[in-house]
């Protein structure tokens, strides 16, 4: 799935993967009162089992990541599965074959490690809670984890600075 992040403001757009979190498990699937959400066991979340689901919305609110949403028409929630069907495969997702610059890339923690530059982790904070994921974000070096607290109020930070400077923020 493909968010925008903000179309009156920026063409820049939001790939809404799936984390496949780990730790606690799938939050969306605990909260699911059906079991419509399974996990493979090598970890990959699926998308809700359309003859289970019964459109409650539990999981797009219990999800830290905002991955799942749900589709009104159908009545069911849709979410990124990391192309099961492909990465069963052993073919690539095809957010990371289409992207041109391979800011989503897709291999193991040792072929990042032996290819790329940045640090891969795999914990994210959210104010007092932290989640363990299957997929990695890339941060600086100096950074143990992706604080998402730490970087909205430096987004924060940034518009202040640039509302004071009598500039247009180009993106939040
Ligand atoms: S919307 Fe569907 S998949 Fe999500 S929690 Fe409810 S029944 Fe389960
Ligand atoms: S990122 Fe959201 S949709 Fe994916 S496993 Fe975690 S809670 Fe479920």
């Amino acid at each position: 799935m493909v968010d925008f992040i903000d179309r009156g403001m920026s063409v820049a757009t939001q790939p809404t993967l799936c984390m496949h979190c780990q730790d606690p498990v799938a939050p969306c699937a605990q909260v699911c009162p059906v079991m419509a959400i399974l996990i493979t066991p090598d970890g990959v979340v699926q998308q809700a089992e359309p003859s289970r689901c019964i459109g409650c919305r539990n999981c797009v609110y219990a999800c830290p990541f905002g991955v799942p949403k749900f589709d009104i028409e159908a009545r069911l929630m849709k979410k990124c599965n990391l192309c099961y069907d492909r990465t069963s495969q052993g073919l690539q997702p095809w957010c990371a074959q289409a992207c041109p610059t391979q800011a989503i890339w897709y291999g193991d923690y040792e072929e990042f490690v032996n290819q790329r530059e940045g640090r891969a982790v795999d914990v994210t904070v959210f104010g007092a809670q932290s989640v363990r994921t299957k997929n990695y974000h890339v941060v600086p070096d100096d950074e143990p984890r992706l604080d998402v607290t730490l970087l909205l109020l430096e987004a924060e930070n940034q518009v202040a600075a640039t509302s004071a400077a009598g500039e247009e923020a180009w993106v939040l």
